[in-house]
């Protein structure tokens, strides 16, 4: 499969047996202030685009900790039509430039950034400051450096802080890392994940702007594979090497990445074997064992996740990702504990984001 990925660099593929760690977690907060366990919590979105309105907002018609209490957006009419269409109060609708007047506003607890990523670590910090927890959408932020600042600026606040990876609440993905970290088939011999899509969107959109977007299907698609290859492998990757194959179509893709192709390597010497593309329709992980294979395909998608394993296929009912994403927040700041996909798990991401583009440029083997 390699060679699939266009790639063979001398000495550097090497199959190994990974031992199993869990991945850190966070330090517990210390002198958070509480919110009374049980009170259903006030989500103001930050951003009403294409995920915000197609997912979120509906995704919260079935939370249960937590609900759509406020909206900020640049555009008066979208806020009105939203906030008649999900009963948001007219006092709990901002703009970009009165945003953070939110800081006197009771009714929201929690702020959900969901804008283009050059805008995630300023909406982050301001949010924080103005006393609100914070989710902000992945990728965190355009660089390891940003993704520090609002780490920060949420600790100074006290307030928690957490990046919207929707796969470690749903329950095909689950499986697999049980699978895999307690060697169910044996030990994880081989892993491949894939994640693109086939970009026909507007060629104007802030995806395609290397200011706005940081990269391309690397950062947007790639990001998940990365997140796959660390949550199954219990481990952290120490060096990458990367590859990217020549752009489908130089003016759509002419400041970010199409196709990208790289390898992360683990203390062990276990190699994950990755892609992502803004031309493919991809979204699979295979993670060979010694007695067998599991696959998930689709694995990335909202819905519809199908999985296999040497036993057949898996079953389990299709969850709402983003309900019990957001629902485990709501659940963490009630509890004042940290999230398991909190901004030390976005800055992991974003260092071995940095790394494969240090190897893209380098041509070589670069550490993360
Ligand atoms: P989108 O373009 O549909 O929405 C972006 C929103 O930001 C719009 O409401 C737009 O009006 C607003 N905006 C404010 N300033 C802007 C500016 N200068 N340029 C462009 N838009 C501006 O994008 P989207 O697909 O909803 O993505 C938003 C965020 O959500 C991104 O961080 C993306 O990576 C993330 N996302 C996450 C998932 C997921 O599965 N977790 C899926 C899709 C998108």
């Amino acid at each position: 499969m390699a060679t699939d990925y266009q790639f063979s660099r001398r000495g550097f593929i090497r199959t190994g047996a990974i031992g199993v760690g869990a991945l850190a977690l966070a330090p517990a907060l210390s002198a958070m202030a509480l919110n009374k366990p049980g009170k259903k919590l006030g989500i103001a979105i930050v951003g009403l685009g294409s995920y915000a309105g197609g997912q979120i907002a509906p995704a919260l018609q079935h939370t249960e900790n937590c609900y759509l209490a406020g909206l900020v957006s640049g555009h008066p009419d979208k806020a009105a039509a939203w906030a008649a269409k999900y009963n948001v109060p007219t006092k709990n609708i901002y703009n970009y430039e009165n945003f953070d007047s939110i800081a006197s506003n009771p009714d929201i607890d929690i702020v959900y950034v969901i804008l283009p990523v050059s805008m995630h670590k300023e909406y982050t910090i301001r949010a924080a400051k103005a006393g609100k927890h914070v989710i902000c959408e992945k990728p965190m932020a355009l660089s390891v450096n940003d993704c520090n600042e609002m780490v920060a600026a949420c600790r100074n606040a006290e307030r928690l802080l957490s990046i919207g990876y929707r796969m470690h609440f749903e329950p095909y993905t689950a499986e697999l890392i049980h699978i895999s970290r307690n060697n169910v088939y044996g030990r994880l011999k081989r892993f491949e994940c894939a994640n693109g899509f086939t970009y026909t969107q507007d060629p104007n959109a802030w995806r395609l702007k290397k200011a706005l977007a940081g990269g391309g299907s690397l950062m947007d698609m790639g990001i998940y594979t990365i997140q796959s290859a660390r949550y199954t492998t219990g481990m952290e990757p120490i060096a990458v090497v990367s590859a990217r194959q020549e752009k489908t179509n130089q003016t759509l893709f002419a400041e970010v990445d199409d196709k990208v192709f790289w390898q992360l390597e683990f203390p062990n010497g276990f190699i994950a074997n990755c892609k992502s593309s803004y031309s493919d329709q991809w979204s699979s992980t295979h993670a060979e064992f010694e007695e067998g294979n599991v696959d998930l395909n689709p694995n990335f998608y909202y819905g519809g996740i199908k999985g296999t394993t040497p036993a057949g296929p898996m079953y389990f009912p299709q969850a709402r990702q983003q309900a019990l994403q957001m629902d485990d927040f709501a659940n963490c700041v009630n509890f004042k504990k940290e999230s398991s996909v909190n901004g030390a798990e976005g800055i992991r991401d974003m260092k071995v984001v940095e790394a494969v583009y240090r190897s893209l440029a380098s041509g070589k083997r670069e550490l993360v």
